[in-house]
């Protein structure tokens, strides 16, 4: 058998116990910040049995993919199977990724990444439109509907008519099939809340994956996955923090991130069969950046006259009734923007709550990087708002309390598994090769293998937590 032990290269870990305040759904969750304590008290020998017998369960990523799929195996766990033990790693510090990345500023929250959480509603009128829809299946479509409809019960999520938002492609405002929303406390709270579902027995935030391997096989019985992670450990004075390295094994490991993210953890490939990592490879996302400025409470009347009952203007597209309304002397001069939608984040938010304008980038262009994007993005939010509310810059810069850029060096989706791949595969993640003598599976989620939204993510993290449910019952039956 193997060692389900935790080993780490650093100090002991601290234990720090944070609560999840404002979760919304169920009751708070407590959460290990930074790692396991290794000086906890000794367990009782009833918890010592029960944890040996647990199917370990590793989630990497606590975005959009990797939340919903340890709130689907927490609730779909079957009671036949030894109890789940289910350990999140994620390298940032909250649970965020594209959808649920925020900046705060006094109380203020900004969406930083995504900013409406959109379904299919196919009613009677509109079958067709989840038929083969982009690989997303039926069931993922009518489980997301649900899913809306539960945050929407909980006051996570409120519906948006599509008026009020930017008439951009991604938007998709295809009346009667495309619902959209907005989350009241930010998009994180949607991540949040399935998180506090899946009620992980361990959560690491700050610890980046870098490392899977087979546990080297110790008896007839096999072996499972040893998962190696940096994270940041406390050093023997408190003031003191290092990198550290820690090695845990599981049962079973799902990697809920982007491609290229996957294919940097070293391992990923030689667990996959070649045509995934084929895809793995293939599969392209553009970069671009986004940005936030909190502006003094005193510009308020001015933003909620520009955006009227809006909370997005498009600025570099002409489509039908977006506007375009890049600064006209710059489009007379037929300069570029770089800016593609100004999203005002007090529409979406109490009255009065915030005010706070995120812009984010045009894509990418071959020679711009995300990174040199971001540098731009405060001065051009400026620029344009500046145009557009008739006010100097420095009036601008004068009421700017706080700025945030984040640099996307993987953004949406613009190649996905169904553009690389002929004839496309009815797959919605990839999983480890079959290899009836070791342990359970290694499985690769994300919005890649769809299409980059909450449908997308859904039709994924429903799959993958199949797979891992299905991997663990053959395992078991295996006698391990
Ligand atoms: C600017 C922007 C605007 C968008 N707008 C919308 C929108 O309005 N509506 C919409 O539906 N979608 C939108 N999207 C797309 C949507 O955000 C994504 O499709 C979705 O968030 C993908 O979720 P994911 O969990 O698959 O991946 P991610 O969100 O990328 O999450 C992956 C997580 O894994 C973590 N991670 C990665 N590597 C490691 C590692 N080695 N170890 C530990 N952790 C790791 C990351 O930190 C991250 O938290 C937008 C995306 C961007 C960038």
């Amino acid at each position: 058998m193997y060692s389900k032990g935790l080993h780490s290269s650093g100090s002991s870990f601290p234990r720090l116990l944070g609560s999840a305040a404002g979760f919304g759904l169920g009751a708070a969750v407590a959460l290990w910040l930074g790692g396991r304590d290794e000086e906890a008290p000794a367990q009782r020998p009833a918890e010592v049995d029960r944890e040996e017998k647990a199917h370990r369960v590793l989630v990497v990523g606590a975005g959009l993919t990797g939340t919903l799929t340890a709130a689907q195996l927490r609730k779909e766990w079957p009671s036949s199977l030894p109890p789940l033990h289910l350990t999140v790693w994620e390298r940032a510090t909250y649970p965020a990724g594209r959808f649920g990345a925020a900046a705060v500023h006094g109380g203020a929250l900004a969406d930083m990444g995504a900013q409406v959480l959109s379904i299919v509603d196919v009613d009677d009128d509109h079958r067709d439109a989840g038929n083969g829809g982009h690989g997303i299946p039926l069931r993922a479509i009518d489980f997301a509907k649900g899913e809306v409809s539960r945050l929407k019960a909980c006051g996570l999520l409120v519906e948006v008519d599509d008026a009020h938002l930017g008439a951009t492609e991604e938007r998709m405002l295809w009346s009667g099939i495309w619902k959209h929303h907005y989350a009241q406390g930010g998009l994180v709270s949607v991540l949040r809340a399935y998180l506090a579902e899946a009620k992980p027995d361990a959560t690491c935030f700050g610890r980046r994956v870098l490392r899977v391997a087979r546990c080297p096989a110790t008896g007839d019985a096999g072996s499972a996955w040893q998962a190696t992670a940096s994270a940041k450990v406390q050093g023997a004075s408190t003031s003191s923090t290092a990198q550290g390295e820690v090695t845990e094994a599981f049962d079973s490991v799902v990697m809920c991130i982007p491609a290229p993210d996957a294919l940097c953890i070293d391992g990923v490939s030689d667990a996959l069969p070649a045509t995934s990592v084929n895809i793995l490879s293939a599969v392209g996302y553009d970069s671009r950046a986004s940005a936030v400025v909190f502006f003094h409470a005193d510009l308020q009347p001015s933003l909620r006259a520009l955006f009227g009952d809006s909370s997005e203007i498009a600025l570099d597209l002409d489509l039908e009734g977006s506007g375009g309304r890049w600064p006209s002397e710059r489009r007379k001069k037929g300069e570029e923007s770089e800016l593609h939608l100004l999203i005002w984040q007090g529409q979406k938010r109490a009255p009065n709550s915030s005010c706070a304008v995120v812009a984010h980038s045009v894509p990418c262009g071959d020679r711009t990087s995300a990174e040199e994007q971001a540098h731009l993005m405060v001065p051009a939010m400026y620029e344009a708002l500046s145009a557009l509310l008739g006010l100097p810059v420095e009036e601008l810069r004068s009421r700017t309390l706080a700025s945030k850029t984040i640099a996307w060096a993987v953004s949406q989706m613009i190649r996905p598994m169904e553009a690389v791949v002929d004839p496309v595969p009815d797959i919605a993640c990839l999983e480890s090769d079959e290899d009836a003598a070791k342990g359970g599976k290694l499985v690769v989620a994300g919005d890649f293998m769809t299409q980059s939204s909450f449908l997308g993510c859904v039709g994924s993290a429903l799959q993958a937590s199949d797979v891992i449910i299905r991997g663990a019952a053959e395992y078991e039956a295996r006698g391990r």
